[in-house]
């Protein structure tokens, strides 16, 4: 079985949901949200890449992804980074070219995400420029095995630390509680790719296979942070729980749990019979 992460969102979220994507492939459009969301995180990738491509991580050396010698290159002490051409100009530039407006139903609803856009953007170059960083991969895509399901997922953004590597996760929506952060699954499942993807920095007999979780609310009024991290038992839970749910999609439990909250943000509460809204 193979599953990517925003799939198993999915049926964590209400298995009739699941069902009605992936079993049922009922298709539905996508909403002005995701795709203010998608063009934010393909303006920050290609940011990333800039970063990469001016040597502002791996030493300065040509990455190349996933071979020993990039995490080799972890402990390689970084050269100086130019950071010169990285500016405030460059990333709204990045912005518009990234920005995709025709989901937007008028032209007035684009151009207002658009401006949001430039804010974020703003905000985010500030966050960026009040301390260095090393990235060593944008959007690294990963699978991971786990008792025969394959999970697909994609880390947004990874960065070398002085204790180790840092997992960057953007957000544009309002931010989560620490205590939410700290329970993620989506974090741990970052946490057991990036002990996969970068197996050397982690130490864990120490009970720490990933530094850093951090995840990054942008808006245009400030980024928030919220930074966590994973012990080995919390990622031993995690690999529990995803086998639980892969359990229960073989045993093809759909039984809908509608809420208010997943209800609203449902793209099948038009043709569900138990939706909350
Ligand atoms: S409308 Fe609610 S109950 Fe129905 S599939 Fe969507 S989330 Fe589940």
């Amino acid at each position: 079985m193979s599953l990517s992460y925003s799939q198993l969102r999915r049926y964590r979220t209400c298995p009739r949901q699941y069902e009605f994507s992936n079993i049922k492939k009922i298709p539905w459009g996508i909403s002005e949200g995701e795709s203010f969301g998608a063009s934010v995180h393909n303006a920050l990738k290609r940011w990333g890449e800039a970063e990469l491509g001016l040597g502002v991580g791996l030493g300065g050396r040509k990455k190349k992804d996933g071979t020993r010698e990039d995490q080799l290159g972890l402990f390689i002490p970084e050269e100086r980074p130019q950071t010169g051409l990285l500016t405030e100009e460059k990333l709204l530039e990045i912005w518009h070219q990234s920005f995709v407006f025709n989901t937007f139903p008028t032209q007035f609803e684009a151009d207002f995400a658009r401006r949001r856009g430039e804010g974020l953007m703003r905000q985010f170059f500030l966050w960026w420029s009040q301390a260095p960083h090393s990235v060593l991969a944008v959007e690294k895509s990963f699978t991971l095995e786990i008792d025969g399901m394959h999970i697909a997922g994609r880390l947004d953004r990874v960065e070398r630390t002085e204790q180790g590597v840092r997992i960057v996760d953007y957000k544009t929506t309002a931010p989560c509680t620490q205590e939410e952060a700290d329970a993620d699954l989506q974090l741990s499942l970052y946490a057991l790719a990036a002990e996969q993807l970068f197996e050397k920095p982690f130490d864990s007999a120490q009970g720490k296979p990933c530094t850093e979780l951090l995840l990054l609310f942008l808006s245009d009024e400030g980024v928030v942070e919220r930074s966590t991290m994973r012990s080995v038992s919390q990622l031993k839970d995690a690999r529990t729980q995803l086998k639980l749910i892969r359990e229960r999609i073989w045993a093809k439990d759909f039984r809908p749990t509608p809420s208010v909250h997943a209800c609203k943000r449902c793209p099948y509460r038009g043709v569900c019979d138990v939706a909350a809204v």
